[in-house]
């Protein structure tokens, strides 16, 4: 059965969204004007195959252009798929395309019986497929803003990193007022970020705020408007003012989560992200920068505690 809903947004924008949550269930967008615009493809074959069946049902020829928002495979492990088409990406989505492999992910997806810290992922991927993906890198690559015409259609490539990771693109149709996020926005989810940082992600959101779009579309989680970026962008005020007292006052990750209220935040999926948006702002408190490599299997192991916590 399908994952995905086509939804048109306006004249020439569509969002291609995933009907489930969770790790890797990521959006997609097209722009059906010029030689086609496709916003990120999806995490394996298979289901970009489906995203682009979907696509052709409204723009039948095969899109000339793919946007990747960063680097993370569930926004281009795809790309295979639209064979022949341009890739257009940020330098710092190029430079880090293949730090994490297809290969390896299928590996920890099939194995029998795997460690502990590595349960809640090879579960989360079960329904994924890696093994055919070949890894398909930008051919275009940009160092900052960018814009593209498509017959008339304008498309404006906006560089908002480093926030949820060094390479990240917004992807704004100001005529049509259309927003493209890729994870720089997840809705109705709880964040998380890689390389980048708590102040460059809350002005990301703010950047993007201040354009007024009319439809946000998100990397995760569905389509929605303004409120949908403010809603994040407090979302990391909260986290990030209550986890600079924790940090001050030297209590453990997991000690500042347990006190934060999560308020309006509360039904989010995967709320135990949390652990790792306050260890980023921990990270931040010592002094570490943007791209200070990180130990991610200690984040995850305070998510996972978290999340036993939280589902008691
Ligand atoms: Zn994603």
């Amino acid at each position: 059965m399908s994952s995905l809903l086509r939804k048109q947004l306006t004249e020439h924008v569509y969002a291609a969204e995933q009907t489930r949550l969770g790790t890797g269930w990521s959006n997609s967008g097209l722009v059906a004007a010029g030689g086609g615009l496709v916003i990120d493809s999806l995490y394996d074959v298979k289901l970009t195959r489906e995203l682009a069946g979907l696509y052709a049902e409204v723009f039948p020829s095969a899109p000339a252009t793919i946007v990747n928002t960063h680097h993370n495979g569930d926004h281009c492990w795809g790309n295979q798929v639209f064979v022949g088409a341009e890739i257009i990406a940020h330098t710092g989505c190029a430079k880090r395309f293949s730090d994490f492999t297809p290969e390896r992910a299928e590996m920890i997806r099939t194995m029998v019986d795997p460690p502990e810290s590595m349960r809640s992922i090879h579960e989360e991927w079960a329904d994924f497929d890696f093994s055919d993906v070949v890894l398909t890198p930008p051919t275009t690559v940009i160092s900052t803003d960018h814009v593209l015409d498509l017959d008339g259609v304008r498309v404006d490539l906006l560089y908002v990193g480093p926030a949820h990771t060094e390479g990240d693109l917004i992807v704004h149709v100001p005529d049509e007022g259309v927003v493209l996020m890729g994870d720089v926005l997840f809705n109705k989810c709880a964040p998380i970020g890689w390389e980048g940082s708590t102040e460059n992600w809350i002005a990301a959101l703010r950047r993007v705020e201040e354009l007024e779009p009319q439809f946000v579309v998100p990397g995760h989680g569905p389509v929605c408007d303004l409120e949908g970026l403010r809603e994040a962008r407090r979302y990391f005020e909260a986290v990030q003012s209550h986890a600079r007292q924790s940090w001050s006052e030297g209590r453990s990750v997991l000690d500042c989560c347990a006190g934060i209220d999560l308020g309006p935040w509360v039904t989010w999926d995967e709320p135990w992200r949390l652990a790792a948006t306050v260890h980023r702002v921990y990270r931040e408190c010592d002094g570490a920068a943007w791209n200070t490599p990180f130990d991610a299997g200690v984040v995850m192991a305070d998510v996972e505690e978290l999340r036993r916590r939280l589902e008691g």
